[in-house]
């Protein structure tokens, strides 16, 4: 018998020894809520996800229409200015610790319409991001892998709280914003 007991094997002891945050980071990370927010052709791909052949439930997650019960936002296509607002809001809706998943390429900077006067360059301009899913568009099993990354950042996470965000750039970036399309109709 082991003099351990944290490293005794349940089956043998019947017991598991564990800490209470590692127990919520667990069940956290096994139960993420999500909010869809799809913006453009990269939703259709994480429709697919969802969709019984690769089956996001499995994983816990389950889509929410709410952003007041959703934990997790998945940003899936092309983030215009025009639309920025009601990201940075809808993300100020979401309750605490709340992540966030940017999917494919335009999500991450700006992908083929980068050089576009009318494209955010990538929406952690405007809120913070956990994870970066590349592609155009990603397959479902690189949104899967990305899920999986994130539960895993989850479950390492030191507190059960997030930590203090970035300084949101989004603050600056939406002043901008709002200037300009002040200046754009006269006022
Ligand atoms: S990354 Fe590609 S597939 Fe996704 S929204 Fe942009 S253009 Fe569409």
């Amino acid at each position: 018998m082991t003099s351990d007991p944290s490293a005794a094997p349940t089956a043998e002891h019947g017991y598991l020894l564990t800490t209470v945050q590692e127990a919520v980071r667990a069940a956290h990370a096994a139960s993420l809520w999500y909010l869809t927010f799809g913006l453009a052709c990269c939703a259709v791909e994480m429709m697919h996800t969802a969709a019984a052949r690769y089956d996001f439930d499995r994983f816990g997650m389950i889509p929410r229409p709410s952003p007041r019960q959703a934990d997790l936002i998945i940003i899936s296509g092309t983030l215009t200015n025009k639309m920025a607002p009601a990201l940075r809001r809808i993300y100020d809706q979401m309750a605490e610790p709340r992540y966030v998943i940017a999917m494919g390429s335009c999500a991450g900077g700006g992908g083929y319409y980068h050089d576009s006067y009318s494209v955010v360059r990538g929406c952690d301009r405007i809120i913070p991001v956990d994870v970066y899913v590349p592609g155009c568009p990603p397959t479902p099993e690189a949104l899967l892998y990305g899920v999986l990354q994130l539960q895993s950042k989850i479950r390492r996470g030191r507190t059960i709280h997030r930590e203090a965000e970035r300084p949101a750039a989004g603050g600056a970036w939406l002043r901008r914003l709002a200037l300009r399309a002040r200046a754009v109709a006269g006022r």
